[in-house]
């Protein structure tokens, strides 16, 4: 873990003074407007002094400081809190960071929500955070003061009658699908995703089909899933190519080498 007090101390960057290092000036008092520092243009980026946050309106983005040195250097929130703080980190006491990914959750319209930033360590060790939120009310707060949401939602518009929405668990199967040219979406915190109401209504007369990871958390999840959809799926099928959990750890999409995704020889129950 990035120890609280390395967190703060980059937190603690001003917005203004971070923008002024990159030779950006705005205009105004606690509201200032200008340039973005990613996008250019000339008055739809602006932050609030104040509150300390930022927003772009051509980017989609906005944030704290933090935030916005991740969407403008294109680094992760490790590296970013190293650079905002002068601080080195050692993640998770003696394992080395090996991967670090940034997954942005949109809304079913496609409008950004929050991201989720997921660090792999050379111990098969990872850690999975929300950076937390700096929005007036929403001051520490994780998903950036918003509710429980699905990775993958802004592709659900695209789902036609006859095709197939598949969950599964975790944001890379998510995408490895969609590599396949499948729709897929996942709850935002893997095994232990949370699914609401909300989520059950994005399934209104789709056709779902779940995919478990093989072991018993995998079964869980997918147990959940199918429990909050299933008064508004067309239909519900679970597909386990690798069949039911054998204790190990669990083979999942990403072990999948078929050439496609329908074909594996199960049976759905
Ligand atoms: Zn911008």
């Amino acid at each position: 873990m990035i120890p609280d007090h390395i967190v703060a101390k980059a937190r603690a960057v001003r917005l203004e003074d971070e923008l002024a290092r990159r030779g950006i000036m705005l205009k105004g008092g606690a509201e200032r407007a200008g340039p973005c520092p990613h996008c250019g243009g000339t008055d739809l980026f602006s932050i609030n002094t104040k509150k300390q946050v930022w927003n772009c309106r051509n980017c989609n983005k906005g944030g704290d400081v933090i935030a916005l040195v991740r969407h403008v250097d294109g680094i992760g929130f490790a590296e970013t809190v190293e650079k905002l703080s002068g601080e080195k980190i050692k993640p998770n006491g003696h394992a080395r960071k090996i991967r670090e990914r940034t997954f942005s959750y949109c809304d079913p319209t496609g409008k950004w929500l929050f991201d989720k930033t997921r660090i792999d360590f050379d111990d098969g060790s990872k850690w999975n955070f929300f950076p937390a939120a700096v929005g007036e009310g929403n001051e520490g707060k994780g998903r950036n003061g918003h509710d429980y949401a699905l990775f993958g939602a802004e592709y659900l518009a695209d789902v036609s009658e006859d095709k197939n929405v598949w969950i599964v668990e975790g944001e890379p199967k998510v995408l490895r699908m969609r590599e396949l040219g499948q729709i897929a979406v996942c709850g935002d915190n893997a095994a232990s995703s949370i699914w609401t109401p909300a989520h059950a209504a994005l399934f209104k007369g789709l056709n779902v089909t779940l995919w478990p990871d093989s072991d018993t958390p995998g079964e869980k999840y997918i147990a959940n899933a199918a429990a909050c959809i299933k008064e508004t799926a067309a239909s519900i099928k679970v597909l386990r190519p690798f069949g039911l959990p054998n204790g190990s750890k669990g083979l999942d999409v990403c072990d999948w080498h078929g050439t496609a995704v329908e074909r594996p020889n199960t049976r759905p129950n």
